[in-house]
């Protein structure tokens, strides 16, 4: 009974052993990083024929005019499905990128205001073809200083906070029936030095047992509608990936039927 229970000792010793030396975790590591590298190369390649293809349209659409109807419709569906394959391609190689921590923060001095309208001039088309009312709410709140005034600097990648506020802007008008409304408010924390950001909408809203996956890859609510809207499920994957490169934070808020509202915490340089 005594070497039976030695024997066993020793074996959970030399796994336990195996285990807490890392060993153990080597081969998941390798192909983990082989799945990583994989994506990356497919994505990067993909880009070539991709951009091909699309000036190839481009060129084709000078002459669409003098084409049958039907024929323009074949060729309206192959600009959409090109454009759609671009950002998907781009979504993945900048998610394989971020995951072998290739992709570099740029950071610099912004003002948020500007970044803010930036984008919301970017989207105004979207929400117009819907006609969804586009806000952008400065804060008037007596704990904080209207940004208007304040005319905030934060050390941010610009082109970053861009693509985060454009994914949370595109989702509220994608996700909002016509005539709703979506606003972008910016409120600057003045103790902690930081900035908050919120997107809200009256759209459908999420459930509330999906909302713990909805930052997660290819997740998708409503996996018919958000295909018909073209989207893949890595625009939020993308938005959690910049706010937490950023030291940030990011949450959500919704209610089935009444609307969502995205806030994101960035933290000051203090
Ligand atoms: P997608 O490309 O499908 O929009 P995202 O990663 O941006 O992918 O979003 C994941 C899922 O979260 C969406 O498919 C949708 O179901 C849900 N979602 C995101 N934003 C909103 C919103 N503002 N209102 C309702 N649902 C949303």
């Amino acid at each position: 009974v005594l070497l039976g229970f030695a024997g066993c000792l020793l074996l959970v010793a030399t796994v336990a052993g195996y285990i807490l030396s890392g060993r153990a975790m080597v081969p998941i590591a390798r192909s983990f990083q082989r799945q990583q590298d994989f994506t990356a190369d497919a994505s990067h390649e993909l880009r070539t024929p991709l951009s091909v293809l699309h000036s190839s349209l481009e060129i084709l659409e000078e002459e669409k005019s003098s084409l049958p109807p039907f024929h323009r419709t074949v060729l309206t569906n192959m600009g959409d499905e090109v454009s759609r394959m671009i950002r998907l391609t781009e979504s993945l190689l900048t998610l394989s990128r971020s995951d072998s921590g290739a992709e570099e923060l740029n950071r610099e001095p912004a003002n948020l205001l500007e970044l803010a309208s930036d984008a919301m001039e970017k989207m105004r088309p979207l929400a117009g073809r819907k006609s969804i009312t586009l806000r952008l709410d400065t804060g008037e709140a007596s704990s904080s200083t209207s940004l208007a005034e304040a005319a905030p600097t934060v050390l941010v990648d610009q082109e970053r906070i861009r693509q985060l506020l454009v994914i949370l802007l595109d989702n509220a008008i994608k996700y909002t029936p016509e005539g709703g409304a979506v606003s972008l408010a910016l409120e600057q924390d003045d103790a902690a030095g930081g900035c908050r950001i919120a997107v809200e909408d009256t759209g459908i809203g999420i459930p509330s047992e999906q909302k713990q996956h909805i930052f997660e890859r290819f997740f998708r609510s409503d996996k018919a509608r958000s295909r018909q809207e073209g989207g893949a499920g890595l625009g939020l994957s993308i938005a959690k990936w910049i706010v937490d490169a950023h030291g940030g934070k990011i949450s959500v808020e919704s209610e089935l039927g009444k609307g969502s509202r995205f806030t994101v915490e960035l933290p000051g340089e203090k």
